[in-house]
C-alpha cells in the first residue's frame, strides 16, 4: 500500500463532507488553525443536505438547491479533498487514514461519516430493493419512481420524519399513499398519542391509509404484463391482509457508518463516545453528528440525536478544540449538549416537538386540546423542581410565523431553561 507523505506537520483529516465535516474545517479555520486540512469524501459532489433530499425527490427543490455551500465557500477553506471512495481503515496507532488506493497520516481526525438507513425487518431475498432516503443517489431513484407515471401506489414503511417527508412528495404528486407501522401510531419515537392521533386524523384527512400496529410480514414480486411496471408488488400485512403496491418506500432505522473504526481503537457503543469537547478516547480522534453519542441535554445521558443542527455544533466544536489544542492550549468552549427537535409538516398538518417523550415515575403529562391545535407539555418533579423535558405540537394549520411555531419557539427556550 502507498503510504503518502509522513511528516511531523501532518494534516487535520476530516472523515466525510456533511454537516459535521464542512463545520469541522469552519471551526478549524475561524480558530486560528492555518495548516493543511485534509477531507476524505466518498461523494464526488459538493456536501448536500439529506434534510432536502425528500423536496428534490418530490419536484420542489432542484438539484442544485440541495447543495447548502458553494464550490466559493468550499474553495475558501483551502481543502485537500481526497475522493477515493470510502475510507477503509483508520489505524490510530500509525496515525493512517486508508482509502483503497493509500494510506494518509494525519495530526488529528475528526470522524464525521454520518448514518445509513438500513431495510431492517424488510423481507430482504424478496427481490425487490426498497426506496430508502439519506444521500442524493437515493433522492435520484425516489425521484424516477414518483416521476413514472406508471407508479401510482406507494407503501411507505415506517412512521417517522423521514417517512413522513416521502408521504408528503407522494401526496404532492397525487399517489395513493398507503402507511403503514409496527406501533399504533405515527411518529412513536417522538410523539405522545394525544398528539400523534391528532397528525393521524391530518393524514387520513388527506387520504393517507394508515395501516398502523400491522407491519409488512412478506412482500412477493408479481411479473404482470397487464401492469406499466411490468410487476407488482403483493404486500402481506401481519393481520393477514394482501395488497398490490407499485413501490415500497422504507425507513426503519439507521446505521453509523463506522466500518473503518477498527475494533477497540476508540469506544464506541452505539455511536462514538465523546467529551463534551467532542474528544474520543483517543487523544487524537474526535468525533461529530450522526455519529456521535454526545450528552444529551435531558437526560445528561451520552446519545444519538441525529439532527443537521446538533452535527453543525459539534463539527464546528470538534475543529474549534484541535484548533486550540495544536495551538497549545486548552479548548475552553465545549459544545452545548444535544436536544432532539422536530418540526415536520405533511401538507396542512404540522407537528413540532422538542425534548423527551420517555415517561418516568417522575413525569406529568398535560394535555390541552383545542380547535386547531393539541399541545401536549411533560413535565418533571414536583414544586421548585418541576421542569419542563419535552412537548409536542399538532396543529391543522401549518401557517409560517402562526401560533404554533410561535409556541413551539416558546416552549423550547423555556425546556432549555428549565433543563439547563
Ligand atoms: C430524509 C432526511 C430528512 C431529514 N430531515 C431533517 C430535518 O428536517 N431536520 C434536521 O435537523 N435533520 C434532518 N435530518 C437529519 C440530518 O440530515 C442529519 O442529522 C445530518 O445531515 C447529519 O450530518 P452528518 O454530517 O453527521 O452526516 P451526513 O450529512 O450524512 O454526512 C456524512 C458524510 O460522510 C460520508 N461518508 C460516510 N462514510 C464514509 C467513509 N467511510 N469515508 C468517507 N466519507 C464517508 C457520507 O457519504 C456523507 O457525505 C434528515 C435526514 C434525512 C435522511
Amino acid at each position: 500500500m502507498n503510504v503518502h507523505e509522513m511528516t511531523n506537520d501532518a494534516p487535520v483529516a476530516i472523515i466525510g463532507f456533511g454537516a459535521a465535516g464542512f463545520n469541522a474545517a469552519i471551526g478549524l479555520r475561524t480558530n486560528g488553525y492555518t495548516g493543511p486540512i485534509r477531507v476524505f469524501s466518498n461523494i464526488d459532489t459538493l456536501p448536500y443536505s439529506p434534510i432536502l433530499t425528500s423536496y428534490y425527490a418530490g419536484g420542489e427543490l432542484s438539484y442544485e438547491e440541495c447543495f447548502p455551500w458553494s464550490q466559493a465557500e468550499v474553495d475558501e477553506l483551502d481543502l485537500d479533498i481526497v475522493h477515493e471512495g470510502p475510507v477503509t481503515r483508520l489505524d490510530t496507532d500509525a496515525h493512517l487514514i486508508h482509502t483503497e488506493k493509500g494510506g494518509y497520516p494525519y495530526s488529528k481526525c475528526v470522524i464525521a461519516s454520518g448514518s445509513v438507513p438500513t431495510p431492517v425487518g424488510f423481507p430482504r431475498d424478496c427481490g425487490y430493493d426498497p426506496l430508502m432516503l439519506r444521500t442524493m443517489d437515493d433522492a435520484e431513484r425516489l425521484k424516477d419512481a414518483i416521476a413514472n407515471p406508471g407508479c401510482t401506489r406507494m407503501l411507505v414503511s415506517g412512521t417517522s420524519m423521514v417517512s413522513l417527508k416521502t408521504v408528503e412528495a407522494c401526496l404532492n404528486r397525487n399517489f395513493e399513499v398507503t402507511l403503514v407501522g409496527i406501533m399504533d401510531h405515527v411518529l412513536d419515537m417522538n410523539a405522545l398519542p394525544e398528539a400523534a392521533a391528532r397528525f393521524e386524523k391530518g393524514l387520513a384527512a388527506q387520504d393517507v391509509a394508515l395501516k398502523l400496529a400491522n407491519p409488512i410480514k412478506g412482500v412477493e414480486v408479481i411479473e404482470d404484463a397487464a401492469h406499466p411496471l411490468g410487476r407488482r408488488l403483493e404486500v402481506t400485512f401481519a393481520n393477514g391482509d394482501v395488497e398490490s403496491y407499485d413501490e415500497i418506500f422504507v425507513a426503519h432505522g439507521m446505521r453509523n457508518n463506522l466500518e473503518f473504526v477498527e475494533e477497540d481503537s476508540i469506544v464506541v457503543d452505539r455511536g462514538v463516545i465523546v467529551d463534551g469537547f467532542m474528544r474520543s478516547s483517543d487523544p487524537d480522534v474526535y468525533a461529530a453528528g450522526d455519529v456521535v453519542q454526545g450528552t444529551e441535554l435531558i437526560s445528561g445521558d451520552k446519545r444519538i440525536v441525529g439532527i443537521w443542527k446538533n452535527a453543525a455544533a459539534q463539527g464546528a466544536c470538534a475543529g474549534r478544540t484541535i484548533a486550540a489544542e495544536l495551538a497549545g492550549m486548552e479548548p475552553t468552549r465545549p459544545c452545548a449538549e444535544s436536544l432532539a427537535m422536530n418540526t415536520i409538516s405533511v401538507r396542512d398538518t404540522l407537528f413540532i416537538s422538542a425534548g423527551t417523550i420517555q415517561l418516568t415515575d417522575n413525569s406529568h403529562v398535560e394535555v390541552e386540546d383545542g380547535d386547531t391545535m393539541t399541545v401536549v407539555r411533560i413535565f418533571e418533579g414536583e414544586g421548585d423542581t418541576r421542569r419542563l423535558v419535552g412537548f409536542n405540537i399538532t396543529c391543522d394549520v401549518d401557517e409560517p410565523g402562526g401560533d404554533a411555531y410561535d409556541l413551539g419557539a416558546m416552549l423550547t427556550m423555556r425546556l432549555c431553561e428549565d433543563c439547563s
